[in-house]
């Protein structure tokens, strides 16, 4: 079966050259190198410069201020150039570029600055909640360039954390598409639904629990179809199709306010009408409507 190519937030061209991070020097040296570029994140936002036809990251070399930040070492490309990101407090906005999150220029940017920019952000979530060894409760300080922390009593290593989450477009016989309502969304915005793996549990079977859990459905044939990272703050949401059995629903109100089975038809008319929110384009949600409905959906509401 075929699956969802170039998602948004999957894009990433940077070589990681993990290998490097080892070198307790890397960091210092690579700030004191004009060559080096350098992403600035802060409170959930990086710069950019966007013009009409496109959008990139504002890249430059470091500054004497970045020697006291967070600095995690992203990776190199082609040419050799490594790419630092430093964790910034406040935004400066003296320059001309704009701070922007990566909610709203991930489908905008470069594959590379896609991938920066995610991998950045999700990055900084984990050293930001992280700061405490969670075996002793002492405090931890970032290692290996940023890609641990490490306790400063008892020397533990501690590592990024990456949670897998399940997100499904469940169809009935007549390919109709499960679409559901969070608490958390305002009035007639609908999804596919979604929910976090357990630990003792496959992908599949996942989908399966949190489908039946939700609405009450019990689903087969469940098929991979496709995967991005999603750092808000620190998931990475893995997409799979699934056949109802019975296409009664029966809902947990504490999870799902709303939930119903749409035609393509359906949803053309509720689009038409301006009944329907949909998920941004940056989300695998909405590329995974799009894909089930065979094509773009333009709403006044959403990018
Ligand atoms: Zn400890």
């Amino acid at each position: 079966m075929e699956t969802l190519h170039d998602l948004s937030l999957a894009r990433g061209t940077l070589d990681r050259a993990g290998l490097r991070r080892r070198d307790p020097d890397l960091v210092p040296l690579l700030l004191k190198d004009p060559l080096t570029r350098i992403v600035e994140l802060a409170q959930g936002r990086a710069q950019v410069v966007q013009s009409d036809r496109d959008c990139a990251l504002f890249l430059r070399s470091p500054g004497e201020q970045d020697a006291f930040r967070l600095a995690v070492f992203l990776g190199q490309d082609d040419h050799g150039t490594a790419y630092l990101g430093v964790v910034g407090d406040a935004q400066d906005s003296s320059g001309s570029a704009a701070w922007r999150t990566l909610r709203e220029v991930g489908v905008l940017l470069s594959d590379r600055d896609a991938g920066i920019f995610a991998t950045l952000q999700g990055l900084a979530n984990w050293h930001a909640s992280h700061t405490h060894c969670p075996l002793c409760g002492a405090t931890t300080e970032s290692d290996q360039a940023g890609w641990i922390r490490r306790c400063t009593q008892d020397g533990t290593e501690h590592y990024p954390r990456t949670n897998p989450a399940v997100i499904m477009a469940v169809t009935d016989a007549a390919d109709r598409l499960l679409l559901a309502r969070s608490p958390h969304w305002p009035q007639g915005r609908l999804s596919v639904l979604a929910g976090f793996v357990e630990p003792g549990e496959s992908l599949e079977a996942a989908v399966a629990r949190e489908v039946f859990e939700e609405v009450g459905v019990v689903v087969e044939q469940v098929r991979y179809l496709g995967n991005q990272p999603w750092p808000f703050p620190s998931s990475l949401m893995v997409a799979f199709t699934g056949r109802a059995v019975d296409i009664t629903l029966h809902l947990d109100h504490e999870e799902i306010v709303e939930a119903m089975w749409v035609s393509r038809q359906d949803l053309r008319e509720m689009v038409a009408a301006g009944r329907f929110g949909i998920s941004p384009t940056v989300s695998i949600a909405r590329r995974m409507i799009e894909h089930w409905y065979g094509g773009p959906i333009h709403t006044a509401a959403t990018a």
